[in-house]
């Protein structure tokens, strides 16, 4: 049983939960009503998960047992609908996830908005992005996140339990409500992969959210894009390519020494695509650095043939980022530039920019002028 106390019952899957149920002596059923109230009821304690005797949950709180859902800090709400949430753990560290109904864009042309139709609460799907770690180790220089440095790995549970906690708060569940998740929050799944790949396990199978709504990103760690492709169950693949030849690269990301563009560009071409299927590649514009035509054309000539997709990423600008984002113009020209040469590209609406909440903005932003609506 101490086990269950460091680990909380978040993060187990149901085999894991049958063990412990039979190290208790209690017959196997009850690994499905925890099951039941972990990942669907998303109860928040040990005491709330009513189809336990009273008995045993007294027990198991004696024990030290908890259920592990993360603890919403702060909300703060975007103009445009945009949530984002400040979530704490036990050990009082926290993360951001962010909940954005109606998505970003960033689903377009990938199959995932067909037959959706508007409700009567004003959306028709929503997307969660999900944090993977407590900071980040990838010292990409446009990105707010990088400059915590990295704290520490989440663990399984802590990322199906941004999910839980926000649809639980929001009061939405899949697979009836159209959930889509991107794993594009707090750090790099792929430097925590084991943890990220139970956690997706976890919500196809047993939260409910459709395998094909979920997207990853990675900067572009490539033996475990290699990995990822012999998954039997997983998310879709983004990679964040955001420069168009080495030398850019590296200096906007410096991981591109150990892995340059030959490399990435070489697992993306191997990786093997479902039926319909396409890679995405992230592109983040910096104003005069990496948003000219030609580069526009280099992008083009890396992704000849690939099954790909292009979401530009015009800069979200933060405190500390010494780039500024283009004009609308140089956006809509390096668009169609990858457009023309036959490649599906698509620029991401910014979301909650006003609260901190973007794409490259999550860093724990208290101070700012948006009073949190608590
Ligand atoms: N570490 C993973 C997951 C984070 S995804 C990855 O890098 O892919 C976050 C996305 O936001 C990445 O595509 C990144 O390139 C982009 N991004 C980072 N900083 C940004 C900023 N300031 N403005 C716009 N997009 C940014």
């Amino acid at each position: 049983m101490a086990n269950v106390a460091q680990n909380a019952f978040l993060g187990l899957s149901r085999n894991e939960l049958t063990a412990l149920v039979e190290e208790w002596g209690e017959p196997s059923y009850r690994a499905s009503q925890l099951v039941e109230a972990i990942y669907r009821q998303r109860v928040e304690s040990v005491e709330q998960i009513s189809t336990l005797p009273q008995q045993l949950r007294s027990k198991l709180v004696k024990m030290g047992a908890t259920v592990g859902l993360p603890k919403i800090d702060k909300r703060f709400v975007s103009v445009d609908g945009t949530v984002r949430y400040l979530m704490e753990f036990a050990d009082g560290l926290s993360v951001e996830t962010v909940w954005m109904p109606e998505g970003d864009g960033g689903e377009a042309g990938d199959g995932s908005e067909a037959g959706d139709a508007i409700s009567a609460r004003g959306w028709d799907r929503a997307t969660i992005c999900v944090s993977s770690q407590v900071g980040c180790a990838v010292e990409c220089q446009f990105c707010l996140t990088a400059l915590l440095g990295m704290k520490r790995n989440l663990t399984a549970g802590e990322i199906v339990g941004q999910v839980c906690a926000v649809l639980k708060d929001q009061k939405v569940s899949p697979p009836q409500d159209r959930i889509n998740l991107v794993f594009m929050g707090m750090g790099e799944p792929f430097l925590n992969y084991d943890n990220f790949i139970k956690a997706a396990r976890l919500l196809v199978e047993e939260v409910g959210v459709a395998e094909p709504r979920m997207t990853v990103s990675t900067a572009g760690i490539v033996p475990r894009i290699h990995d990822f492709g012999l998954e039997p169950l997983r998310p879709k693949l983004a990679i964040s390519l955001n420069a168009s030849n080495d030398a850019a690269r590296t200096q906007l990301m410096p991981l591109n020494r150990k892995w340059d563009l030959e490399k990435l560009i070489a697992a993306a071409r191997e990786f093997p695509l479902r039926n319909r299927e396409r890679i995405t590649f992230e592109y983040v514009l910096l104003d005069g650095v990496n948003d000219s035509v030609m580069n526009a054309n280099e992008v083009a000539e890396l992704l000849r043939g690939m099954r790909a997709k292009v979401n530009l990423i015009a800069l979200n600008p933060g405190p500390g980022i010494q780039f500024s984002t283009p004009a609308e113009g140089r956006v809509n020209a390096f668009q169609q530039t990858l457009i023309r040469a036959g490649i599906p590209t698509f620029v991401r609406r910014p979301r909650g920019r006003d609260i901190f909440a973007a794409c490259g903005q999550l860093k724990r932003t208290v101070e700012i002028a948006t009073a949190p609506a608590v």
